[in-house]
């Protein structure tokens, strides 16, 4: 028999996130960017140009070193990020599997 979860815990997880378990979000304990400053992996809204791809060839460097770089890029893809580096992928690189997820 299941027990009640305690008052206020997160039993269930926004719409195209994994659920809040620890299985679903432990990689990102091993992430190489834990501890960089996400404005790395994401574009100011007036970054373009070689500005933006600067940038760009920065994070993927860094996701270059990272060992949980295809979870992270799994996990971009299953919820859908539209914005962003992640897995060592762009927006724009992403943008075909994103398509078909929504097919
Ligand atoms: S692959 Fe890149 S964005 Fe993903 S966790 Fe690793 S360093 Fe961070």
């Amino acid at each position: 028999m299941r027990r009640k979860p305690p008052a206020g815990a997160v039993t269930k997880a926004p719409e195209g996130l994994p659920s809040p378990l620890l299985e679903n979000w432990e990689w990102q304990d091993d992430a190489a960017c834990r501890d960089v400053n996400p404005e790395l992996f994401f574009s100011a809204e007036s970054e373009r140009g070689m500005r933006k791809h600067a940038r760009e060839v920065l994070a993927k460097s860094l996701c270059g070193t990272c060992p949980v770089r295809r979870q992270c890029r799994e996990h971009a893809v299953v919820v859908g990020e539209m914005y962003g580096v992640w897995g060592g992928t762009t927006e724009e690189e992403r943008e075909p599997a994103l398509h078909g997820r929504r097919r």
